[in-house]
């Protein structure tokens, strides 16, 4: 069997760790036709738009995806290739597994826990106001009337939105996770003792679902004293379920505690539709230098490879990968912060795994 799957390459060590990843893919045994699409700064640069609609077309055509980084101007330029992406597709769920593999240099061991972010609303709504626009200043005036407390008429706002229907389809796919592959565990990640009404509304969702999950236990952190928890023990946690905002920053502390952003991997899914990428961005100061770890979109790979319900060959490519790390002689510098310049480049991680793939 042929799969047809929308390759996007992005911006930045985009395009070199998805050709590394699509090289180990293949070597897997698994049979792909590839559509490529450009999306991000190269997009912006060659067509006038950073999402062009044949991205989009693409990828509700083929229903799945692998995509590279794509760069967000901070500040000013064009939005979030990715808030665009998840918006317009449904792609309500992130999912990051993190998890350590033998061999990579961490403070920490055993570690084995799936963040599963909220993908589209809460600050990533994308409603804002700029300082010093009628509209900021409208709504300033508004917040006034309605609940007599003063904004600035200097301030920029972001709006956070959190509903019952998304709170409660995520929890529950937090829950149905956990059920599926055996978790004993989902903690739910909020602030609801400030933000009693967006942060609270998704904590009473998040119970309410809890008590339809009998046999999966169920506790909830504030973020604050879960940030603490997670560097201090992390291994108390098993599922995370948490808003837009909260899930983005715990996954990366999370890919800090396995070892880094080169080893975490993630999907956005929708009910149909299934993206995968990397934790990590662009990383636009490392581009075209064949320098960082292809591994995390490699593992997203993995994760594609058992979505399209390759399982046996998603088993050889994950061994095949863990046995690199674990031999350390085939890994990237961040793999080697004791003896960088022993380290290889991207191309020849993608190599080794090769090599172990096609000898067995
Ligand atoms: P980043 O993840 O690109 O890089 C931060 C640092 O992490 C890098 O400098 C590097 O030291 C390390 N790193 C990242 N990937 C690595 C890899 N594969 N191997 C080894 N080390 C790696 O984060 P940033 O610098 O904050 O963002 C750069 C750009 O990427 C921004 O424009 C941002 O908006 C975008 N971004 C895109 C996505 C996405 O497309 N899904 C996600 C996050 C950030």
């Amino acid at each position: 069997m042929t799969y047809n799957v929308t390759l996007i390459p992005g911006d930045g060590i985009g395009p070199e760790v998805t050709e590394a990843a699509r090289r180990v893919l293949e070597a897997a045994g698994v049979r792909f036709h590839w559509d490529i699409v450009m999306a991000g700064s190269s997009a912006m640069e060659k067509f006038g738009t950073p999402l062009p609609d044949s991205v989009l077309d693409s990828i509700r055509k083929n229903k799945v995806a692998l995509k590279g980084p794509v760069t967000t101007p901070v500040g000013s330029g064009f939005r979030s290739v990715n808030v665009a992406l998840r918006k317009e597709l449904e792609l309500y769920t992130c999912l990051r597994p993190c998890k350590t593999y033998p061999g990579v240099p961490s403070r920490y061991m055993n570690i084995d826990i799936v963040i599963v972010r909220e993908n589209i609303e809460d600050l990533y709504s994308g409603i804002e106001f700029e300082k010093g626009t009628p509209e900021a200043a409208g709504l300033i005036d508004f917040i006034l009337k309605t609940k007599g407390d003063t904004i600035r008429q200097d301030s920029g706002i972001s709006i956070k939105t959190i509903s019952d229907m998304r709170s409660r389809r995520i929890v529950k796919f937090a829950f149905d996770y956990a059920r599926k592959y055996n978790r004993r565990k989902v903690t739910a990640v909020h602030k609801a003792n400030i933000m009693k009404f967006s942060d609270g509304l998704f904590l009473t969702v998040a119970r309410e679902v809890a008590k339809t999950y009998p046999d999966i236990e169920f506790e909830d952190r504030i973020v604050d004293n879960m940030s603490m928890q997670l560097v201090q023990k992390p291994n108390q946690f098993d599922v995370v379920v948490a808003p837009n905002l909260y899930g983005d920053i715990l996954s990366d502390l999370c890919a800090g505690l396995i070892g880094g952003l080169g080893l975490a991997p993630g999907a956005n899914l929708s009910d149909t539709i299934a993206v995968f990428e990397a934790t990590h961005g662009s990383a636009p100061k490392y581009t075209g230098m064949n320098k960082v770890n292809p591994l995390a979109m490699m593992l997203s790979g993995v994760m594609m490879l058992r979505h399209l319900g390759e399982t046996e060959n998603a088993d050889r490519l994950e061994k095949a990968i863990s046995e690199v790390i674990a031999e350390g002689k085939y890994v990237t510098y961040d793999l080697k912060p004791e003896a960088p310049d022993s380290a290889v480049g991207t191309s020849q991680v993608a190599d080794a795994i090769i090599d172990k793939l096609t000898r067995r």
